[in-house]
């Protein structure tokens, strides 16, 4: 199949490579110049484990190509998927579909006949019915439109594109289904469940799927503050609810709560769509609620560690990526967190190793440090924000060695007291017993 991507973000460029990856002849476009100029240069935009090796042995067989140029991209594919942002609009956290709508403007000048828009950008309900409208205002017949919305997590995105849990496809005529399932052949042909639904089920499914994360997550941390005032611990008691089939392990992890580039905006957004639809979703805003003050508590908790005042405190960070295995720093539970402390007087040392040059963007005042135990020397206390591997094997006496406070901020539950106690270290985690 001949297939376009419009938009060469994570979502773009993993799904892009990915499918040429399966066979079909790809090509991804992007208005962002300095992008496609890195990717045709073999310079990933994105850190994410195997992405480069997967782009350049499909750029070499020649079935995946780059191009500003969306009329040459677009002119004869068979598929046409959109992967723009669809970031929360300000003020009111309604998705923006600014650069949706612009990109189905665009390839509705090129699109041929029997074509089919996909969408894989995360778009509120009735996003598909828009984009129908637009393509008959700009005379555009025989075309159609369905939804395939993403599911993977960045750090391990393109084994969960190969490997999803589900596919799901929101198509409303048989064409639509057949192309997208063909496709999606070689995962079909692996068992992997293909859901077929209206393009409207389809569409709300991603923000569900979402938002019941995002539940999963808010719920644990209410039960580790819990765990904090009745002396109990809520690793156990994840691992003794996870261990029920019905609830499952996974997202039980206590913490400083839910970043990245999806939960909290599409959270805000299904918040929108319920609005508009006249149902109260009371669920979902509550989950918005306890996370954003979760931030505030974490950081307050760093403060308490070093006294009550940060100020002139030296506060050593590990971890600033939203999660590891990426350099993704957006909506990072790093950012309320550092500027809080810096806010408060706090000198900050961070490392990330991955992440420095797009925090750099949006720190200021901050000061990077080479490793682990360069940002821990004389600090008033280390706190680990972000459960990189590397931060699971520290040597916490030579950390504890360099410190001046020798107290170990937790805020991913990575070591037991014991251990940091037995280093020397004062240790504070999350939601395991009385703090
Ligand atoms: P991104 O910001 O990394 O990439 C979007 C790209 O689209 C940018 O490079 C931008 O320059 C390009 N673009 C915008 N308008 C364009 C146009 N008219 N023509 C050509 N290119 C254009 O975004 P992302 O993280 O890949 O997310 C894309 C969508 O996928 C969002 O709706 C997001 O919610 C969804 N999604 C993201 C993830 C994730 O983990 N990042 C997972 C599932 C779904």
């Amino acid at each position: 199949m001949r297939i376009a991507m419009i938009g060469t973000g994570y979502v773009g460029l993993v799904s892009g490579a990915c499918f040429a990856d399966f066979g079909h002849e790809v090509c991804c476009i992007d208005k962002d110049e300095a992008k496609i100029d890195g990717l045709n240069d073999g310079k990933m935009p994105i850190w994410e484990p195997g992405l480069e090796a997967l782009v350049k042995a499909n750029v070499a067989r020649g079935r995946l190509t780059f191009t500003k140029d969306l009329v040459a991209g677009v002119h004869d594919a068979e598929a046409v998927f959109i992967a723009v942002g669809t970031p929360a609009r300000r003020g009111d956290g309604h998705a923006d579909l600014t650069f949706v709508f612009q990109a189905v403007r665009e390839l509705a000048k090129v699109i041929k006949p029997g074509t089919v828009v996909v969408t894989k950008s995360t778009v509120p309900v009735g996003t598909g019915d828009r984009i129908e409208a637009i393509l008959r205002e700009e005379a555009v017949t025989d075309v159609s439109v369905a939804s395939n919305p993403e599911f993977l997590r960045e750090g391990a995105a393109i084994a969960d594109f190969k490997h999803p849990d589900r596919i799901v496809v929101g198509a409303e005529n048989q064409h639509a289904q057949d192309v997208l399932k063909e496709i999606y052949r070689p995962l079909f042909l692996n068992r992997a469940p293909i859901l077929f639904t209206a393009r409207r089920t389809a569409e709300l499914t991603k923000y569900a799927a979402n938002a019941f994360l995002a539940v999963k997550i808010s719920f644990i941390n209410e039960i580790a503050n819990l765990c904090e005032a009745v002396d109990a611990d809520v690793q156990d008691v994840a691992r003794g609810i996870g261990l029920d089939n019905r609830i499952g392990p996974k997202f039980l992890h206590a913490g400083p709560g839910y970043g990245g580039s999806c939960f909290p905006k599409d959270t805000l957004a299904l918040l929108q769509t319920a609005d508009e639809a006249g149902i109260d979703q009371r669920i979902v805003r509550t989950t918005v609620e306890v996370n954003d003050s979760r931030k505030v508590a974490m950081a307050e908790r760093v403060v308490h560690a070093v006294g009550g005042s940060a100020s002139g405190k030296r506060i050593g960070v590990l971890g600033l990526a939203f999660k590891p295995n990426t350099d993704d720093m957006r909506d990072a539970p790093s950012i309320p967190i550092v500027n809080l402390l810096l806010e408060q007087g706090a000198e900050v040392r961070a490392f990330d190793p991955v992440a420095k040059e797009q925090a750099e963007k949006i720190f200021s005042g901050i000061t990077f440090s080479p490793n682990a135990y360069a940002a821990a020397t004389d600090a008033d206390a280390l706190v680990i924000v972000t459960e990189w591997d590397e931060f699971r094997a520290l040597d916490l006496k030579k950390l504890a060695g360099t410190m001046r406070g020798k107290v170990l901020v937790d805020l991913r539950n990575v070591y037991s007291r014991d251990e940091a106690e037995g280093a020397g270290l004062a240790y504070i985690g999350v939601g395991r017993g009385k703090i």
